[in-house]
């Protein structure tokens, strides 16, 4: 998720149509952004809206850098609730729906004025910068580029405005990027800019800056590793923002120390092949480095700082996810999230295509719906080598879907770096449980969820399960109820259904529930016919007690009530 800053892709939101081009234009610059359309007036947008003030106030909350296509006011109203939040700003511009203007409005100290010259640049306009230190200076010196590190926030503003006041500086270390900027410099001024890795006391006439060029090697996961850490950086004489990130021998990869310890400390994992020491694991990966031995761990210093994408690998991820049974509305946020941080998405060509759309930069391995073993193994294969990795599902991915055949991939895997891979089942609304909430509550008491396709079981046994559990009055519900090349069972299976269950029973038939031109009829078991059944729909045979009643907005409710009758 490369984007400005290393921040989070921007969100381009749009109003209307004739935002569009501007819109085109601003991504064609950062092409990780994705447009987002008001519903029912953009149509061709990457995403949809309902709301403008909620989505800007949601983007906000998450950090998301806004590029805006409206009027400042706009922006300014409709965040002026959320703007006392504690938590880091995210960059917000309002930009002229024709692109004629520029406006950086909030996240000075995460760029946004970098980012209004970029859109600038690609707009062919000049932004408006307004902040009195970037356009004495030409640049932001509280907000050093990727790389580096502020020390402190609140002393590098009284240093600025020395600065204003027209104190002379000298800077002291490598700054590459103040090269252009107009500083009043002075080689024998009193306020220095001091560029390095060392810790050093705090001075009112210094601003610090710490480039991200350290890394601290380990060999395993341990309780309170990220005290450890601090204390090698400290034995270092490093000051903690110049960590770039840990490197970690690969073999203690799924070790969850590890997480909560990069998580405390803010950086990334980064992982290496350690066959020697750790000295020579932390040399291979960081050439050039100083390296010196703490407590046990290696603190490597690099002389510039270092792109974290290059120190060893990631560890690689595989999300099996559930995409619910078809409407945007109802797929879980966590899923939304895994979509988008994707590099690779593998499944049954339908349900990639109802996942996306995706980005350019994602890769999409679409695979016949029978192939779920060796796409199971493909997905670990990826993942094996750093990638995040999505497998789709429709519905919910535990539920006669690809978890369990991704668990059986791992199960007989000897490969250690498959066991080693981030592995997450995230659930969804299975067709079962839709198709119920649109009848009202038929699996309001005990039921029980069966596969009819005889493709992966011999059909003796379903005929057996069937038989049981209609005799104990479970209420059940029937995937895969019927196919083309298995017309006559569904047939059958209602055969024995109705040794146990009368005539009356109700039955709900969801066909393509959440997609478009869905379906939902409900009959009776007597009335129930093959024909009335295809693939995409879920049929739900009710129990003894399950019952109906009129709906005033037409066709009927129908549940099965909590209670059961005592034992007669
Ligand atoms: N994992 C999926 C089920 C896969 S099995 C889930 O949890 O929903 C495929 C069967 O699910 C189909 O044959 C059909 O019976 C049912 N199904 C899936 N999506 C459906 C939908 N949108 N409407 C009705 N039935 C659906």
């Amino acid at each position: 998720m490369a984007g400005l800053n290393g921040q989070q892709a921007a969100a381009i939101v749009i109003l209307g149509a004739g935002s569009l081009a501007t819109a085109r234009r601003i991504q064609q610059r950062y092409p990780q952004a994705a447009i987002h359309g008001l519903r029912g007036r953009v149509e061709g947008a990457d995403s949809q809206y309902d709301s403008f003030a909620d989505t800007l106030r949601a983007l906000y909350r998450q950090g998301t850098p806004i590029i805006a296509l409206c009027a400042a006011g706009i922006v300014i109203r409709c965040l002026a609730s959320v703007l006392d939040e504690k938590g880091a700003e995210p960059p917000v511009l309002a930009v002229a729906e024709d692109g004629s203007a520029v406006v950086p409005l909030l996240g000075g100290l995460s760029g946004v004025n970098g980012m209004a010259r970029e859109l600038g640049e690609a707009l062919g306009v000049a932004a408006a910068i307004t902040t009195s230190g970037e356009l004495r200076f030409g640049t932001c010196l509280l907000n050093p580029p990727e790389g580096y590190a502020l020390a402190d926030l609140e002393q590098g503003k009284r240093f600025v405005s020395d600065l204003l006041a027209g104190e002379p500086v000298r800077i002291e270390g490598d700054a590459p990027w103040l090269a252009q900027a107009q500083l009043p410099a002075s080689d024998g001024a009193q306020r220095t800019i001091h560029v390095g890795c060392e810790a050093r006391a705090a001075s009112r006439s210094e601003l610090l800056i710490h480039p991200r060029a350290v890394v601290v090697a380990l060999a395993a996961g341990a309780p309170g590793l990220a005290e450890q850490v601090r204390g090698a950086l400290r034995a270092a004489g490093i000051a903690e923002p110049s960590l770039a990130c840990l490197l970690v021998a690969e073999q203690a990869m799924a070790e969850p120390s590890l997480q909560d310890a990069a998580a405390e400390l803010g950086v990334a994992l980064r992982f290496a092949a350690m066959s020697g020491t750790l000295a020579d694991m932390a040399a291979q990966a960081l050439p050039g480095a100083r390296l010196s031995e703490q407590q046990g761990l290696v603190v490597a210093v690099a002389p510039a700082p270092l792109d974290v994408a290059g120190v060893g690998r990631k560890r690689g991820r595989l999300a099996v996810i559930g995409l619910g049974p078809g409407a945007a509305e109802l797929m879980v946020p966590a899923v939304k999230a895994e979509l988008s941080r994707a590099q690779d998405i593998l499944g049954y060509e339908t349900y990639v295509r109802m996942a996306g759309p995706f980005r350019h930069d994602q890769v999409q391995h679409c695979t016949d719906n029978r192939e779920e073993m060796q796409r199971a193994r493909h997905a670990f294969e990826l993942a094996a080598q750093g990638r995040s990795v999505v497998v789709v599902s429709s519905g919910d991915p535990g539920v006669f879907a690809m978890a369990a055949a991704v668990l059986e991939a791992l199960h007989a895997s000897t490969d250690p770096a498959w066991h080693r891979v981030d592995l997450e089942i995230l659930p969804g609304v299975s067709a079962s449980l839709a198709t119920a909430a649109q009848a009202g509550a038929p699996l309001g008491h005990d039921f029980c969820v069966m596969s009819l396709s005889d493709n992966l079981k011999p059909w003796s046994i379903i005929e057996k399960r069937l038989d049981l559990a209609a005799e104990a009055d479970l209420v059940l519900a029937f995937y895969n109820p019927i196919s083309k090349s298995r017309p006559h069972q569904l047939g059958l299976a209602l055969d024995v259904v109705r040794r146990h269950r009368k005539g009356d029973t109700p039955v709900v038939l969801g066909r393509d529930i959440g997609r478009p031109g869905q379906t939902l009829k409900v009959v009776t078991l007597a009335e129930l016919q093959p024909g009335m059944v295809d693939m995409r729909t879920m049929v739900l045979v009710g129990s003894s007690t399950t019952c109906t009643f009129e709906r005033l907005a037409g066709g009927c409710w129908a549940y099965t009530p909590r209670w059961y009758p005592a034992p007669r």
